[in-house]
């Protein structure tokens, strides 16, 4: 199982290395040539999703990954991740993939809260460790998406055919159940 980790910029390493401790094959996704490979998974990693965007744009690897999502390959996108996704970012005019029909809200936590850490469900999954670092949050889903997590009435964490996406970062904690999850989208 060969995953490519977005490694443009922002949190990729900790996603390689969980990944890679779960028996993954990991390559990194910097150049267009890498696009060009062959791979089953996908990781859109944390960081600054208006950065990322350019870059891939930039970079020529906009089409190429779009194209790969929208025929259905598993993607695992977390925090900017998933602003990447995001068909609509209700305070950016923005938008980048929009191959998941959800809402999401940049920074949703504001100023005063701008990190912080909670346990939570993710579907089937309990007591989750989350670590929300200017995090966004999911304000409205389409038809078929299914909600894995909801913190204080705000959806966190989606499915939605291939794309499991969240506000959080489980990459920076050591419980693996997440990437997990993903990998056995694979399969
Ligand atoms: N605030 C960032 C953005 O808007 C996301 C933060 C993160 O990925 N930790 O892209």
């Amino acid at each position: 199982m060969k995953i490519a980790v977005l490694a443009v910029q922002g949190a990729f390493i900790e996603h390689e290395k969980m990944l890679a401790s779960l028996g993954a094959e990991v390559i990194e996704l910097r150049k267009k040539k890498d696009v060009l490979q062959e791979f089953d998974g996908l990781v859109l990693p944390g960081g600054e999703s208006t950065v990322q965007g350019k870059l891939i744009r930039e970079l020529d690897m906009f089409d190429i990954l779009k194209k790969k999502i929208e025929d259905g390959i598993p993607v695992l996108a977390t925090c900017a991740g998933l602003i990447l996704l995001a068909e609509k970012i209700s305070n950016d005019t923005r938008k980048h993939f929009a191959t998941l029909p959800v809402t999401v809200m940049r920074n949703a936590y504001g100023r005063q809260l701008e990190s912080f850490y909670t346990e939570g469900d993710f579907g089937k999954l309990k007591n989750v460790p989350m670590e929300f670092i200017r995090a966004p949050y999911i304000e409205s889903v389409g038809e078929d998406v299914e909600i894995l997590s909801k913190v204080d009435d705000n959806i966190v964490a989606v499915k939605y055919n291939n794309q499991l996406a969240m506000s959080f970062h489980p990459e920076l904690l050591s419980d693996t159940r997440i990437h997990e999850e993903f990998l056995g989208m694979l399969i």
